[in-house]
């Protein structure tokens, strides 16, 4: 099923002429994921691309063939050129980027860089396992300035609970090795750590695990889950904030920390919106999200969370070959993923911390037979933890004021 055919709400409802009618205008791509390679030397059972309702990626071929990447370089720097972009991020991502093998990387990054317009700085990462950074794979990316970030849940233990190789194999030791080698020789390319929460693994322990090859930044993401499927023992029917009470246990050890140990992305982005700054995360606030994602085949997808919404649910009908990244700028799962608050169920725009909270990550909205207009499932957890987040820097604000000030 595709979303049009789903017949919920961003597909029914959102009225994208009047929108325009009111002003409104899309913001242009300045960030391509490419799905380099669309399988996986790990078999995580949290997966959403593979063990999730969306069965795609077995449609699709293994790798990004050669035309593909051609296609999609051109359609960005056309974008580029079409909106005057003065930076672009391209992404490496799978699947396990890493198994396309490094000199099929190498022509993916060449190939961009060559064709974009010289006013647009192209800047190039990846997300991988971290199973095969091996010295040679991370001197090629090295030479061609690739910034590498790495999913590690924690420790052995919290780690090898989901992160496994297909015949049961935890793969926390081989991570590892990847990750000192990554953190030593070539710590110039070290981005950062994905780590994914897990209610069973205990809090401290996971993100003092994360500190071992000291990572300039962390992002902790909550599991999957919508209204119709909820995450793991997240209630729907109310009833306590048990990832908001894990989240706050290792904010409080992160923020009172002596020295500043690692920046954590969520933390962080809380602390900027609430000084009133703009969220730079799609996770968090009311920021138009400017990222599409391209599968092996040349389809331009919406983003591949919403796997956990429904078969089907990151389509956009669309692709490299035959449209303009433009077009894309018109699905109305993109337009609801910029348009803010006009985005924003009724209790969640009444609510005290919409601002901040921006209604949680759009994937965790949805519910069968209404779509992406509702609160995100962990609504209380967010809650719970932006309103502790805002008391601790509201008292710290306090406390550096000038005595006699108001
Ligand atoms: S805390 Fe809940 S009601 Fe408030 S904006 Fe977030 S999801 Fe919506």
């Amino acid at each position: 099923m595709t979303g049009a055919e789903s017949g919920d709400w961003p597909f029914h409802g959102l009225d994208i002429p009047a929108l325009v009618a009111g002003g409104w205008q899309p913001v242009p791509f300045s960030e391509l994921v490419l799905k380099v390679h669309g399988r996986c030397n790990l078999a995580c059972d949290y997966c959403y691309v593979y063990e999730s309702a969306d069965k795609t990626w077995r449609t699709r071929p293994a790798a990004m063939p050669p035309g593909v990447i051609a296609a999609t370089a051109r359609r960005l720097a056309e974008h580029a050129r079409d909106h005057d972009l003065k930076k672009a991020a391209v992404v490496l991502h799978g699947g396990e980027p890493l198994l396309a093998g490094k000199a099929t990387l190498a022509t993916v990054i060449a190939r961009f860089r060559s064709v974009m317009p010289p006013s647009c700085e192209v800047e190039v990462s990846t997300q991988t396992n971290g199973v095969l950074l091996t010295d040679t794979m991370l001197a090629m990316l090295d030479e061609h300035g690739v910034g590498v970030s790495v999913s590690l849940d924690g420790d052995r233990a919290g780690h090898d609970r989901h992160r496994l190789r297909a015949n049961g194999r935890g793969s926390h030791a081989e991570v590892m090795r990847g990750l000192n080698r990554l953190a030593g020789s070539y710590r110039s390319l070290y981005r950062g750590l994905l780590c994914t929460v897990d209610l069973d693994n205990d809090p401290i322990r996971t993100y003092e695990a994360l500190l071992e090859t000291q990572p300039p930044r962390t992002d902790f993401l909550l599991p999957h889950g919508t209204w119709t499927v909820p995450p793991p023992r997240r209630p729907v029917d109310g009833g306590g904030a048990p990832y908001a009470d894990w989240l706050i246990t290792v904010f409080d050890r992160w923020y009172h920390a002596p020295r500043k140990e690692t920046g954590v992305r969520l933390f962080e982005e809380i602390i900027n919106l609430l000084l009133g700054g703009q969220s730079r995360s799609e996770n968090i606030g009311l920021s138009p999200v400017a990222m599409l994602v391209v599968d092996t085949d040349g389809t331009l997808q919406q983003v591949d969370t919403l796997k956990s919404s429904y078969a089907g649910a990151p389509e956009t009908g669309l692709n490299v070959f035959d449209h303009r990244l433009d077009d894309a700028m018109w699905h109305p799962g993109v337009v609801a993923r910029q348009i803010g608050l006009a985005a924003l169920s009724s209790k969640c725009g009444a609510c005290a911390v919409r601002d901040i909270c921006g209604g949680g990550a759009y994937a965790h909205r949805y519910r069968e037979g209404d779509g992406y207009l509702n609160p995100s499932v962990y609504c209380p957890d967010l809650m719970k933890l932006i309103s502790h987040i805002g008391r601790t820097v509201q008292h710290d604000l306090a406390l550096a004021e000038p005595s006699g000030s108001r």
